[in-house]
């Protein structure tokens, strides 16, 4: 595996031209000749730089699992299917408004709101659906702006552009909502930290998505417009399995696609990713098969927890144990999504030695190829 850091020059040529490019931004923002296009990363303009930050924060470059764990968790990267976590549980919002907006339960915009309220954090980065129903990333400094991010976007969208973007001398403190690719990104920066930006110390809280694919921002959206009416389209909605479709409601009901029409919109680069729980944010929230309304949660670090006591001691949130079945289910996906991820990868590499970002431990990597 080569584990050296190089330039945009090599970031183009292993990754964005190879479709490994998750659309994360980390490569964005931070460099004048890198720009996200139609739904691909562009290059203005060529780089002579042989070392750069837009490699070296890269999720699809060579990444020291047990080395970015250690930076967050205090160990190696954990073999559990769910990687690092102190509790899962199940959690909805207790506040009529977001939950009418949410995607599920609403716990993700609760607690970006009470993050917010209690000064944990003076700023979160997140996403929201703008007009035309393509996704864009944006600052929200209330509760009420981070209403406006409530739902899902199918679509991925660089959100980190918008923390490259944030004025690098700013003493404000952060809360960004992240998919996988995109926390792995933000601890890849805490692991060696970015020069010319606001401090990646400033990150206060990381509140992941659960992820199994993401959509192209080009080609669906594409899709999305021959098939429907888009300014009526109030919600998206990939329901748990064993649904099996997408729906979009409008004000005269919903309309619902075969997954199958949807999933050849997938960005090539999920096929190889093998986390579906953002393993590397503080709190990981997504949908509970079979329970309708609420969230599955997985707090992780102590700064997950400490928001998670505090929503429940204010009643923010209410919360219920995940039962032992879906735990089960969800880790059992968890896994298939690891195994997939690096049949592919190998599939690609030709050495099963080789598995290109990903350095994980050669016993873990058996285990998980077993
Ligand atoms: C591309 C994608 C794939 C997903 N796949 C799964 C899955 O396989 N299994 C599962 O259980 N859950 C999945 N989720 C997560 C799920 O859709 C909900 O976001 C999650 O359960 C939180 O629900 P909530 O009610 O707390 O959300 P809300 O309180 O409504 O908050 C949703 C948050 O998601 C953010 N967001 C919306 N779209 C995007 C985007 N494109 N990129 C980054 N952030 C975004 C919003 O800014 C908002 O803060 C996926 C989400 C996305 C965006």
């Amino acid at each position: 595996m080569d584990t050296k850091v190089k330039g945009c020059k090599e970031l183009l040529n292993e990754v964005i031209d190879k479709d490994l490019c998750t659309l994360c931004g980390a490569c964005t923002g931070g460099c004048p000749y890198l720009v996200p296009y139609k739904g691909k990363i562009v290059l203005l303009d060529n780089c002579t730089l042989s070392e750069g930050q837009c490699y070296k924060y890269c999720p699809r470059t060579y990444t020291d699992m047990d080395a970015i764990s250690q930076q967050v968790f205090g160990v190696p990267y954990s073999e559990d299917e769910l990687g690092t976590t102190k509790e899962v549980l199940i959690a909805r919002s207790t506040d009529a408004q977001i939950k009418e907006k949410a995607q599920y339960g609403g716990t993700v915009t609760t607690l970006l709101s009470l993050a917010l309220a209690e000064g944990l954090i003076d700023n979160a980065i997140l996403t929201r659906t703008s007009e035309d129903k393509t996704p864009i990333a944006f600052l929200a400094q209330s509760a009420e702006e981070v209403l406006q991010g409530a739902g899902s976007n199918y679509m991925a969208c660089p959100i980190l552009e918008t923390y490259n973007h944030f004025l690098k001398d700013s003493n404000h403190s952060l809360g960004i909502v992240a998919m996988p690719c995109q926390a792995l990104a933000l601890t890849k920066m805490k692991k060696e930290p970015p020069e010319n930006r606001i401090s990646i110390n400033n990150v206060k809280l990381v509140i992941g998505l659960f992820c199994t694919w993401a959509l192209s921002p080009d080609g669906f959206y594409q899709f999305l417009r021959e098939n429907l009416d888009l300014p009526r389209v109030t919600k998206f909605d990939i329901p748990p399995p064993p649904a099996n479709r997408f729906d979009a409601y409008t004000p005269s009901g919903k309309i619902s696609f075969p997954l199958e029409q949807i999933r050849k919109f997938t960005i090539p680069t999920c096929a190889y990713c093998l986390d579906m729980t953002s393993e590397f944010a503080d709190i990981s929230v997504g949908s509970v098969e079979g329970i309708e309304g609420w969230n599955t949660v997985i707090i992780r670090t102590d700064v997950g927890a400490k928001l998670m006591e505090m929503a429940k001691a204010k009643g923010k949130l209410e919360t219920d144990k995940l039962p032992p079945q879906n735990l089960a289910h969800l880790k059992e996906a968890a896994l298939l999504k690891k195994k997939r991820a690096l049949k592919e990868i190998i599939k690609r590499s030709g050495d099963k030695k080789n598995l290109l970002y990903v350095g994980l431990s050669p016993a873990l990597a058996d285990k998980l190829l077993a």
